[in-house]
């Protein structure tokens, strides 16, 4: 199915609404889901709203819950999500922390206990339009881990995501890395066992620690795991941002001293820096231009396969669903269908939404 991204978010909306958030809620964490899915990054779009249900249901996903500022320190903001949508509190939290930074210089936020906070890169691009450089590094806990550490054979922590967001110059485009530090993201295996493909090769480990594509070893009990970046290095750059958010932020890391409830709770490091404090952004601009440029005009490897700047794959992405709509497997609209009725709506209400 393609469906036009305006239809989707307002599939996306009423389910919420449907289950007691309000209406500038539901509005906000609808536009970051499609717009995860717009972006390319299916495993953080739409597909998360029957997880999101599930677990409002269990009482771990506290609608209508706005961020506390626990701790206003200077440069240093400390906030509590208090388990409401994600969405809704990093961006609040962000808000807050871009306006100090604006005074500063430079903020470091620091947000505990926010439930899946979605694509990180939008908290970058947050950043980004205040004119912004932002670093965020996450950890995932409150649910089993996902991702074995480097010479391990089983899951020991989550997909933690790394974003860093910086202004492009004159003629280039913002610059934005955003990945999980495992080699895909769990969503993504999703996607794939739900539209009966394989994964790649090196990304995943089954139950017994042997490397395998098939991806239901990850939805199957004993579960497999996945493997992280870049050998040790992918691993450590995950540990470190299991330190950062975990630790620093006071949230807790995923050692199972602390408990598991089985919902998705993200813990966030970020700093904001503003650029026009340490030089000249014509000279930034300039020289992100003349730097990008002489990335790109190495030789293609494969024809047809340009290099491209952190951030481009999800501008191309994002041109071409805008125009041709946004893919949605029948699994994934299956599980959107069912959670739509446990909060009140009937199939026939929402496939007259998408028409
Ligand atoms: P990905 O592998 O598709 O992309 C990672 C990064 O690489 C992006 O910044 C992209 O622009 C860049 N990139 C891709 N191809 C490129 C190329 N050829 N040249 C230059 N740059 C290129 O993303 P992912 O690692 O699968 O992550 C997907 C999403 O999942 C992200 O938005 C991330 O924030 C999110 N995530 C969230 C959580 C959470 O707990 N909230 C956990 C993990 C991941």
């Amino acid at each position: 199915m393609l469906i036009a991204p305006e239809k989707l978010q307002k599939v996306v909306e009423v389910i919420l609404m449907g289950g007691g958030s309000s209406a500038e809620e539901a509005e906000l964490v609808a536009w970051h889901l499609v717009r995860a899915n717009l972006t390319g990054h299916d495993s953080h779009g739409v597909g998360m709203v029957p997880a999101y249900v599930v677990i409002q249901h269990m009482d771990l996903l506290k609608p209508n819950t706005s961020v506390t500022l626990v701790k206003d320190d200077g440069a240093i903001l400390r906030f509590d999500g208090g388990r409401g949508y994600g969405q809704i509190v990093a961006r609040q939290a962000m808000e807050q922390t871009i306006a100090r930074a604006k005074e500063t210089g430079v903020a470091l936020m620091s947000l505990a206990n926010a439930h899946h906070i979605g694509r990180v890169g939008t908290y970058g691009e947050q950043a980004l339009k205040a004119g912004m450089v932002s670093i965020h590094f996450a950890n995932v806990v409150d649910h089993s881990p996902l991702v074995a550490p480097h010479r391990g054979t089983d899951s020991r922590f989550g997909t933690n995501p790394i974003c860093i967001a910086v202004p492009g110059g004159d003629k280039t485009d913002d610059i934005l890395l955003d990945m999980a530090t495992s080699k895909v993201a769990l969503g993504k295996v999703r996607v794939a066992m739900n539209k009966g493909e394989e994964v790649e090769p090196d990304t995943l480990l089954d139950k017994t620690g042997q490397p395998t594509t098939d991806p239901s070893v990850m939805f199957d009990e004993p579960r497999g795991a996945l493997l992280a970046i870049g050998a040790h290095k992918g691993y450590g750059l995950a540990f470190m941002a299991e330190v950062l958010a975990g630790v620093l932020t006071g949230g807790g890391t995923i050692q199972p001293g602390n408990e598991r409830h089985n919902s998705i709770i993200n813990h966030m490091l970020a700093i904001v820096i503003d650029p026009t404090r340490l030089g000249d952004r014509d000279w930034m601009r300039s020289e992100i231009d003349a730097m990008v440029d002489y990335f790109k005009a190495s030789p293609e490897q494969v024809a047809g396969e340009p290099v491209l700047s952190p951030g481009d794959p999800e501008r191309i992405s994002e041109a071409e669903r805008r125009t041709n709509g946004i893919p949605i497997d029948d699994t994934t609209w299956g599980e959107i269908l069912e959670v739509a009725k446990a909060n009140g709506l009937s199939a026939e209400q929402v496939e007259e939404i998408v028409g």
